[in-house]
């Protein structure tokens, strides 16, 4: 089987502050990891070659310094890995990164047919969720999303069946291969590398694919090819926390005090009322 990871390296949300001045995030010193559910996808991607053989191949849009998420899926076991970088990428909404890395995808099919590919669910800075099913779209292959599970691939018959989570419970999908899965973060653990893996993610070279190199149409590309245009970012204001009602040993009385609150208030008598 010849699996695709699409990997995007992300600012730590853990660590992004928001510059209450500019409302925009505070990037200085924020450190940049491989988005964690792009991890996730690599470790399922490395068991399925464990179980049927093949090749497990990584991808990044993004700065020269995105090659360090690169190094680490080399660390966690892919064995190729591709940085397509290019001055024209820049400034792209999620329409033309995922025209970018479907480019990407095409090329590595020329090399070796793909069978899947897989993604992160969502990137934890732009949170859209849409690449992924943007490069399933251009593929024309089914889009397995929000996968928690692999039931099984059955590479001879070209059949892939998965768990799939919904808002209040899951189901099963089959689709055929090849296609594309978005992972969620309990589809997989990923491992401990092991110090060889270790150390040949630091030796490697990483190929770095630029627009010509793929074919691309630069009128798809980047700010140019992006229809998407941010016209504010802020923060949402807190809400103000409602009143609290101490139940200590009598958990009674304070139902009956929060109840009396409640009737006090004229809009939500009101709003009952019309119920
Ligand atoms: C108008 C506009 C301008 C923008 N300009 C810039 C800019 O100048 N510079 C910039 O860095 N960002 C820019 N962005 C953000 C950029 O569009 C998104 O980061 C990108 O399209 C991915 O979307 P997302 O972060 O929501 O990822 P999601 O769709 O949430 O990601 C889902 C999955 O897709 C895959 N994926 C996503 N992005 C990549 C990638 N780059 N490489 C490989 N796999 C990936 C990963 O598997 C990820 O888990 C801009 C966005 C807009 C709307």
């Amino acid at each position: 089987m010849h699996i695709v990871c699409l990997l995007k390296q992300v600012p730590d949300t853990a660590e992004v502050r928001i510059d209450p001045e500019t409302n925009t995030l505070i990037r200085a010193g924020v450190e940049s990891i491989l988005n964690p559910y792009d991890m996730v996808a690599v470790e399922q991607a490395v068991r399925l070659r464990e179980q049927h053989g093949g090749m497990v191949s990584a991808v990044t849009m993004g700065p020269p310094q995105a090659e360090a998420i690169l190094r680490d899926a080399l660390a966690l076991g892919a064995d190729q890995v591709y940085l397509l970088s290019d001055r024209a990428f820049a400034g792209a909404d999620t329409l033309a990164t995922s025209y970018t890395l479907f480019k990407a995808v095409q090329k590595l099919d020329g090399q070796q047919a793909v069978d899947l590919v897989l993604c992160g669910k969502q990137a934890i800075d732009g949170d859209t969720a849409q690449t992924g099913p943007g490069v399933a779209t251009r593929m024309g292959c089914s889009q397995l999303t929000y996968c928690q599970e692999v039931d099984w691939v059955d590479p001879k018959a070209r059949t892939i069946q998965i768990k799939r989570k919904l808002r209040d419970g899951f189901e099963r999908l089959r689709a055929g291969l090849p296609a594309l899965l978005t992972a969620e973060l309990e589809l997989a653990t990923p491992r401990r590398c092991s110090l060889p893996s270790l150390i040949r993610s630091l030796q490697a070279e990483i190929p770095v694919w630029d627009a010509d190199s793929m074919g691309a149409d630069r009128e798809l590309l980047g700010l140019k090819g992006s229809p998407t245009w941010v016209q504010a970012i802020f923060s949402p204001q807190p809400k103000e926390p409602g009143p609290q009602f101490q139940a200590g040993e009598d958990s009674s009385r304070a139902v009956s005090e929060a109840l009396e609150a409640l009737f006090r208030d004229e809009d939500f008598a009101e709003k009952l009322l019309k119920h």
